[in-house]
């Protein structure tokens, strides 16, 4: 109940309290509570203040007053009486001082002794009022205890905001992104941001009194003297150290890479903290530790450490690439110069490799090198790098040769450990490695110079059949000009049509009549007339053109031959080379097939020659194409028989008719008491998987003779013909049969 001024009130409070000034106007914000039973009192009281733009409520008695104090917003001031019936004014002191209202209680008191004013003012009240009072007397007690009050109240906001700003800080400050620190003067913690205790995997109260040393690794220990408890302060102090903290929760390193489990690399910007003493001069300039920041970079350095190491690793099988190998060439060809040593660089390609990727994909390709490369550092010894250079190449270092047998023993060990088969998914390989060898400083005293050599004797054995290795030859600079151009004019010569079959006859023992032919590669060079095929199909297969050349002869050879069928020799049998490469190409069966109809050769009396090495390295790859072919007619005869290691299981698991003795068994045939030759173990082996034998390479009528003793019935050689041309091999069929020896 609040009241409003009355003119007839105030004068008649004036009249009590005898005012002789009304004063200054109060500022009218402050509420006023009357407590007073007297109802004059309280009532002029109330008009008194009301006019001076208190805000006025009245209470009756110490009940009514803590009534109305239930409920906010509390008055200001409480003008209280002291003496009242019921609920005396110490009571409501009492009651409300134990609320810790906001209010003040200033006490009106008839009493002549002091004693009750001395306890009101001891239990909380503000001031007092000594009835009577003179108004003045009042407004300026009033005054007096608002300006406490209001004191008071500012002193409580600022320590609100101050602790509000307090937390702001504490909270800016563990929310930091960085790990905060303080360190006393003996270098132990004394405050960690909540950043540095996730960081660490320390507890705070584990961190707090330890001294920094124990969180730093140890390898950095000595920067962090200067750093991590920095005592300089300013522009000298430092920023942006790089050290590395333990920690102790894994972190989730890169296995390669640099950044270590349970390590957390970190950039610190510290500064030396000096106390400013103030009035103190005493305590001017006392250092008093060091304040510090640390920000995490460890995801930094571990991206700084991939790219570094993707710089210099093969990613697929983690070996050093090519820039890597350079550099520890360079290191290794100083050190040789200095100590006047030597040292090898081996240059390692695997064979037809390229083929596999292409007919089996990348995934099969890639899962090969990995193997490829694990068994290649099993090679190394302490101190060799092994690289990946690109594809299937690799190149060793091996610093410490003192002699080429050195490197010649290493690259024998590696073809020995390559030479069992490698199991990819449920594929097979077998995989044959060309190496290259070059020697500081024989064969070049560069870097460049020592790749190039070997990879020079690499191409060289590559050109010379495969699967061994070379040691750089001056001279094979050269030879390896002039393959290169050989690849150049072979892939003219494809296009030009230089490359013709040439026809061999093979020849039935028993009636010497002409029963097949074999059709074999000549190229007609333009300026070195014929080239036989020992000069340019192995660089065909090691440059994936052989496809092209077996393709071209095969329907050159086809052509020819549905010729003669369709004349005087309708079981023509027709012998065709096939390189490993063709057989892989997918459309192999379907290609064949189509030629085969294309030229009107009969499919009958077709036989494919595939070598027996081969045969060992493609088995699972090429028995279901060789499997259709079968069940189209064609017949499908082991190649070069007895020079590979093929057992008689593996053969068994081949679809085969027919099976041609190597002509380097024929021409060990010595004599007709020789029971014990191969070419017997051969024949009787033959005969033993129901296969058909044709001898090849036969050159006089010893071996012929022999042959026919042990049931070999069909045979090639010099001793009938050479291999010749289309209208050579026209005239002997003609003749229809051709001179056996005297059986
Ligand atoms: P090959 O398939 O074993 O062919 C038989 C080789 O022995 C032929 O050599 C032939 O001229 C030779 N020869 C035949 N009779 C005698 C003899 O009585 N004495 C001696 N010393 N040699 C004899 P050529 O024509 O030089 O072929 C060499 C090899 O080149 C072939 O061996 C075959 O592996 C390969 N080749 C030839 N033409 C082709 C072809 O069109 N495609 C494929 N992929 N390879 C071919
Ligand atoms: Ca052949
Ligand atoms: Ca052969």
């Amino acid at each position: 109940m609040r009241m409003t001024p009355d003119t007839g009130l105030i004068s008649r409070a004036a009249s009590l309290i005898n005012v002789t000034d009304a004063g200054p106007a109060t500022p009218p914000h402050t509420s006023v509570l009357i407590v007073d039973d007297q109802p004059r009192m309280r009532e002029s009281l109330g008009a008194l203040l009301g006019s001076r733009g208190y805000g006025v409520e009245l209470a009756d008695s110490g009940c009514a007053a803590l009534a109305r104090l239930e409920h906010a917003p509390v008055p200001d001031l409480i003008l209280l009486d002291m003496v009242m019936p019921g609920t005396s004014g110490l009571e409501v002191i009492a009651a409300l001082t134990a609320r810790e209202l906001d209010t003040r209680i200033v006490v009106l008191s008839g009493e002549p002794s002091f004693e009750h004013v001395k306890r009101a003012l001891t239990q909380g009240a503000a001031d007092f009022l000594r009835k009577p009072f003179e108004a003045e007397e009042l407004f300026s007690t009033l005054a007096r205890v608002e300006r406490a009050l209001d004191l008071e109240r500012r002193a409580r906001v600022a320590e609100k905001r101050l602790t509000e700003s307090e937390r702001l800080h504490r909270f800016m400050i563990d929310h930091a992104p960085d790990m905060v620190y303080l360190l006393d003067p003996e270098g132990c913690f004394t405050f960690v941001n909540d950043r540095a205790v996730a960081l660490l995997g320390w507890s705070r109260e584990a961190l707090l009194g330890r001294h920094y040393a124990s969180i730093v690794d140890e390898q950095d220990l000595e920067s962090a003297r200067y750093v991590f408890n920095e005592r300089r302060t300013g522009d000298r102090a430092s920023r942006n150290v790089e050290l590395r903290l333990r920690s102790r929760l894994p972190t989730h390193g890169v296995v390669q890479g640099g950044v270590v489990q349970g390590e957390v690399v970190v950039e610190v910007t510290a500064t030396g903290i000096y106390a400013d003493g103030g009035a103190d001069t005493q305590c001017d300039g006392v250092f008093l530790g060091t304040y510090g920041l640390a920000r995490d970079v460890s995801e930094r350095k571990r991206a700084q450490e991939m790219v570094q190491y993707q710089a210099y690793h093969d990613l697929l099988t983690h070996l050093p690439n090519r820039a890597l190998f350079h550099d520890r060439l360079e290191l290794a060809v100083t050190q040789a110069r200095r100590n006047k040593g030597r040292l090898a660089v081996m240059f390692l390609d695997l064979d037809r490799f390229k083929v596999v990727n292409d007919t089996l994909g990348h995934t099969v390709g890639d899962r090969l090198l990995k193997l490829v490369a694990e068994r290649l550092r099993n090679c190394l010894r302490a101190g060799d790098t092994l690289a990946r250079l690109g594809g299937d190449e690799f190149c060793f270092l091996l610093p410490d040769v003192s002699c080429r047998e050195d490197a010649a023993g290493v690259a024998q060990k590696v073809l020995d450990r390559l030479s069992t088969p490698f199991k990819v998914e449920d594929h097979e390989f077998f995989v044959g490695a060309s190496i290259g060898i070059s020697v500081y400083p024989d064969s070049g005293e560069s870097v460049e110079a020592l790749i190039q050599s070997a990879d020079i004797a690499m191409y060289h054995i590559k050109g010379r059949g495969k699967n061994g290795y070379e040691f750089f030859m001056p001279e094979m600079n050269a030879k390896f000009c002039s393959l290169l151009a050989l690849e150049r004019e072979l892939r003219n010569a494809l296009a030009n049509d230089e490359l013709e079959p040439f026809f061999q006859p093979q020849v039935d023992l028993d009636t010497g009549v002409i029963i097949g032919v074999e059709a074999l590669a000549r190229w007609h060079h333009p300026q070195r007339g014929l080239v036989e095929p020992i000069d340019f199909i192995p660089l065909a297969e090691e440059t994936g053109l052989i496809v092209q050349v077996d393709r071209c002869i095969q329907r050159k050879a086809c052509e020819a031959v549905a010729v003669w069928q369709r004349g005087s020799h309708p079981a023509l049998t027709l012998s065709l080379n096939v390189s490993a490469a063709q057989m892989e190409q997918a459309d192999f069966v379907d290609s064949m097939l189509a030629m085969f109809e294309e030229t009107g050769v009969v499919i009958d009396c077709v036989m494919l020659e595939i070598t027996e090495s081969v045969i060992m390295r493609e088995m699972e790859l090429i028995v279901p194409k060789l499997r259709r072919l079968g069940a189209r007619g064609v017949r499908i005869g082991i190649d070069d028989f007895g020079t590979g290691y093929s057992s008689l299981s593996y053969l068994q698991r081949f679809p085969l008719d027919i099976l041609k003795i190597d002509r380097s068994f024929v021409q060990d045939i010595r004599g007709d008491g020789d029971d014990s030759s191969i070419v017997n173990a051969i024949i009787y082996m033959a005969r033993g998987l129901g296969l058909g034998i044709v001898a090849e390479g036969v050159e006089n009528d010893l071996q012929l003779r022999y042959l026919q003793r042990q049931g070999c019935h069909q045979a090639q050689g010099d001793i009938f013909s050479r291999p010749v041309d289309r209208d050579a091999l026209e005239r002997y069929l003609a003749d229809s049969f051709i001179r056996v020896g005297s059986a």
